[in-house]
């Protein structure tokens, strides 16, 4: 089982840490640039995106995560997550990632509704719809041809994959459903296993 790290600057990290380990993943909270060291894999929860980011540049972390990110590293980025890892943020320079080839557009339901639960079909992880928490939620307004929408909502994509990289609009660690984060440990196997055999294949 992967060694995720868990982003835990601010935000819904706690939730995240008691998921992982529920899943069977080992887990470690990066607060500063030395805890990355051993990681596999990350998670940046949901939170304030602006002060998550500003947080991590301040930290000299944003440069070597988005290294690691662009080498391979699995991440899974909730809601404020999500806007970390987007390349585009609309009407906004505020410090991301950067790493995922889309376009989000914040706090995109609106103020009227700020929170919301929905039923989601998410056929990648399986036919029962997954019970989905949306708070001040972003939307993915455009993608690359590399992305996979994995769940939209009236047409627009609140859950996103490029190969290493996980993204949805909405909080699966407030709710007990566990396959989102199955689904990413999963992903780190497949990750790793990839990074061998490339490996293996340079000597
Ligand atoms: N609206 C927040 C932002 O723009 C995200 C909300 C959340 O993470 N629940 O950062």
């Amino acid at each position: 089982m992967p060694t995720v790290g868990v982003l835990a600057l601010q935000g819904a990290f706690r939730e995240h840490l008691a998921a992982l380990r529920r899943v069977g993943a080992r887990t470690v909270e990066i607060r500063r640039r030395k805890h990355m060291e051993g990681i596999d894999a990350l998670v940046i929860p949901g939170g304030e995106s602006t002060t998550i980011g500003k947080l991590l540049a301040e930290g000299d972390m944003l440069d070597p995560l988005k290294t690691r990110l662009q080498s391979g590293m699995p991440v899974y980025g909730s809601c404020a997550g999500l806007i970390l890892l987007c390349k585009t943020i609309e009407g906004s320079d505020q410090p991301r990632l950067g790493v995922l080839d889309a376009t989000v557009r914040r706090n995109a339901f609106g103020r009227q509704v700020n929170s919301f639960e929905a039923k989601l079909a998410v056929p990648e992880i399986g036919t029962a719809p997954f019970h989905a928490v949306f708070i001040r939620a972003p939307v993915i307004t455009e993608v690359g041809a590399g992305v996979r929408i994995l769940a939209e909502i009236d047409g627009r994509a609140v859950a996103v994959r490029e190969n290493n990289i996980l993204a949805t609009s909405f909080h699966p660690e407030l709710t007990p459903d566990l396959r989102l984060h199955r689904y990413f440990t999963g992903m780190c196997g497949a990750c790793a296993k990839q990074a061998l055999d490339r490996e293996r294949a340079n000597v």
